[in-house]
């Protein structure tokens, strides 16, 4: 049997699609973020990195690099075990006290990434929870839709952002239901922000639980970092947020916060929390420290928010389309998976420009598209550099259009 046959032609077939993944092959710098070095051989040694989700360049933050490395000369590498059984630290107490702050809630449980804390908590709340129903946005990132898949819970997907639709699909389900609500505040491929009020109001006339990851918004939104809910007050009216430290934060791992019964609960029953090796307590050490940080300081935030307000300026004023949201993401829409690969090959080689084209799965097919991230670290001459590259390419796509 020739199993690399049946790799390949599956292989071959995303290829011939436009949707094979190339991977970018970077050194990040350190105190020259986003410069990065290439290691692909058709770009230039210097790059600027334009798609990181370290959005607030918090990943090189002088502070957060020496909590790290401060904690690894105390406490050395690796965690050691499971929580349950030695890889317990202070740190990873002293993180979750951290998380439980930031979200005005009881508790908090760290785990090992986002993913894995939406497919730990979602699986387990819907499997354990009596005659569950998790009714999920449709756009909902893949780790909350592998964790309800793995529930066996029964599911309804309602309408991207629609409350009224929600509302409807709420009233369709039997009384004894445990109702769960699942959803996002910052939607990372469209960069669009849910109604969370009208949600969170649906939710609660029909009495049901409210599940809601910030991963795109702690750090960056509310006054202390807290995400959306933060910012528009309404953190104590959800059940359970879940978020990241590997974005905005700049770190790793993932965590879930809500009441200490609720954080017990998936604590003691979640498989994807239980068999696998706690973080690092470097790693809990650098996300406390960066958190704390950015409850603060609002610095970050508001050179980011000028840096993004300058970029989307100046691509309307070159008339380069772009959809327009109230986030930090800045979707310049291709459309076509091909054309979205080459445009950032060009840009890559061309202009040391990195930009990950999106594609199917990420994105639905037909909406393939360069997700720009812009922040604090991006200067002017950054996005003025940035801007004229995309004018020339437009030019030439034009200028192609017109002969073919
Ligand atoms: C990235 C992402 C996650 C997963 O977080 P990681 O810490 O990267 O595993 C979860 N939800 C959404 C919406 C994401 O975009």
């Amino acid at each position: 049997m020739d199993f690399d046959a049946l790799f390949t032609d599956q292989l071959d077939a995303l290829r011939e699609e436009g949707n094979y993944r190339i991977f970018a092959e970077l050194e990040r710098r350190a105190g020259a973020f986003p410069r990065a070095r290439s290691h692909d051989e058709d770009a230039p040694d210097e790059v600027t990195v334009w798609c990181s989700n370290d959005y607030l360049g918090m990943g090189q933050h002088p502070k957060v690099v020496a909590a790290m490395t401060d904690a690894v000369e105390k406490h050395g590498c690796g965690a050691g075990g499971t929580r349950n059984i030695s890889g317990n630290t202070h740190q990873h107490a002293l993180l979750e006290a951290e998380l439980a702050d930031l979200h005005g809630k009881e508790g908090a449980l760290l785990f090992t990434s986002g993913y894995v804390s939406n497919w730990a908590a979602l699986s387990t709340l819907g499997a354990r929870l009596p005659d569950a129903v998790i009714l999920s946005d449709e756009k909902n990132h893949a780790s909350m839709i592998e964790g309800i898949r793995h529930s066996r819970a029964d599911k309804v997907i309602w309408k991207h952002n629609d409350p009224e639709d929600l509302d409807r699909k709420l009233s369709a389900l039997p009384s004894n239901a445990t109702k769960i609500v699942a959803f996002e505040s910052v939607y990372s491929m469209d960069g669009d922000i849910c109604p969370m009020q009208e949600i969170v109001e649906v939710a609660e006339r029909h009495g049901a639980m409210t599940y809601l990851d910030e991963v795109h918004a702690v750090g960056m939104y509310g006054p202390r970092g807290g995400g959306v809910s933060e910012e528009l007050g309404l953190a104590d009216r959800i059940t359970l947020i879940e978020g990241t430290l590997g974005k905005a934060y700049g770190v790793v791992g993932g965590y879930i916060t809500g009441s200490a019964a609720l954080c017990d609960f998936i604590r003691s029953f979640a498989s994807g929390f239980i068999f696998t090796t706690a973080l690092p307590p470097a790693v809990a050490a650098a996300a406390r420290m960066s958190i704390a940080h950015l409850k603060e300081s609002a610095t970050e935030r508001m050179r980011q928010r000028e840096q993004v307000e300058k970029l989307r300026a100046r691509l309307d004023e070159l008339g380069i389309p772009h959809l327009p949201n109230a986030s930090h993401i800045i979707p310049v829409m291709i459309k076509d998976p091909v054309k979205c690969r080459q445009l950032a090959d060009i840009l890559m080689q061309d202009f040391g420009i990195y930009v990950q084209p999106i594609n199917y799965p990420t994105v639905p097919k037909g909406t393939e598209r360069l997700r720009f991230t812009p922040g604090p670290l991006h200067s002017d001459r950054d996005i003025e550099y940035l801007v004229q590259a995309l004018a020339t390419l437009w030019k030439r796509c034009a200028i192609a259009h017109a002969v073919a």
